[in-house]
């Protein structure tokens, strides 16, 4: 009510207002449960945030609010269909784990990147029975990340950490580090596990493996995620990261607080149009700046961007494998 900046929505990238008035207008109708038309033309980016500068979790009210009000980012088929996709299999059996824990989310084909002296004596768990379910807030169902989410934290409890000799979970996706901190927090969800960020386990890991290292001595362009919007404190770590290696994170328009989707998330909403325009703007303004990879942390968004950055010549490749580079592995 006393917020003089209205920043959630003043610093949004994909919708506009006349000035601070009509923002706090909009973000007031929010509040108060009216209709508004953020609620209609939200990207779902998550930016919203980050951008606040009281920690009012704006966007996680705004999905609230899409759920309430049955205002849909994607046509109802679509949503149906992806949480019956995404929903938990059942299948998961009791597997022996020790520590480093790495959780790998709904990622199996990513397994094989928890390898080498970055990762030595690591265990994986994965599937649809440990996964974070973060996603639902780009599709405004709060209600099954209320639902699903609890279920999760058990599996991975008493399946894995329980007998495992370690209360840590490195969590390789920070959707999985955003959901068990932020969204947790704020959903009143509760954690009995310490979720370690991928950032500050590579980081650690750099420390201890210091003459290791080969200096990379490359430019890189970074794409960094919606859910790195949840957890901006990591993407310091990160820096500090790419200083270790001698990785140089070139300066862009569409990086740090000015992120720009990776398309993704418009394209799972049949918004194509404004994909296109999403990857257009992002690799010009990569293909700018001279670099030789484009490094990502988030899987989907690799899986988005990574043949068509491939093809303008930018080496795509995950934070983690660009590392292991600098280990000479
Ligand atoms: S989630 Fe992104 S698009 Fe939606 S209101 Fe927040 S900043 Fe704007
Ligand atoms: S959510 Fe944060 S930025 Fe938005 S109006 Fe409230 S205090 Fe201001």
């Amino acid at each position: 009510m006393n917020c003089e900046t209205i920043d959630c929505l003043m610093k949004c990238q994909y919708l506009s207002f006349a000035d601070i008035a009509e923002a706090r207008e909009e973000k007031l109708k929010i509040n108060d449960g009216k209709d508004s038309r953020v609620l209609e033309q939200c990207l779902t980016c998550y930016a919203c945030q980050e951008y606040c500068p009281y920690d009012n979790n704006p966007f996680y009210l705004l999905v609230e609010r899409q759920e309430e009000k049955g205002i849909l980012p994607a046509p109802k088929p679509i949503i149906e269909e992806q949480l019956r996709m995404m929903a938990p299999k059942g299948r998961i059996t009791k597997q022996a784990v020790s520590g480093p824990v790495v959780d790998m989310c709904a990622f199996p084909m990513l397994t094989g990147c928890v390898r080498g002296k970055l990762f030595e004596g690591a265990s994986t768990i994965v599937g649809m029975d440990v996964f974070c379910n973060i996603m639902w807030l780009h599709f405004a169902k709060n209600s099954t990340i209320r639902q699903r989410v609890p279920q999760m934290i058990d599996n991975i409890m008493s399946f894995y950490l329980a007998d495992s000799g370690t209360n840590e979970l490195v969590c390789f996706h920070d959707e999985c580090y955003g959901t068990y901190t932020s969204v947790a927090d704020a959903y009143g969800v509760e954690v009995p596990f310490k979720p370690i960020h991928q950032f500050d386990y590579i980081n650690q890991r750099l420390n201890d493996l210091a003459d290791a290292v080969k200096p990379i001595n490359a430019k890189i362009v970074y794409q960094r995620p919606c859910s790195n919007r949840l957890v901006p404190r990591t993407d310091q770590v990160l820096d500090e990261i790419f200083e270790k290696i001698r990785a140089q994170r070139v300066p862009r328009k569409y990086d740090r607080e000015n992120a720009l989707c990776c398309g993704g998330v418009p394209r799972a909403h049949q918004r194509d149009e404004l994909a296109d325009e999403l990857v257009e703007k992002n690799i010009k303004d990569m293909l700018s700046v001279g670099a030789t990879y484009c490094v990502f942390n988030c899987p989907f968004c690799m899986a988005t961007l990574g043949q068509e950055v491939a093809e303008q010549g930018l080496m795509p490749i995950l934070v983690s494998d660009l590392v292991q580079i600098a280990l000479g592995e």
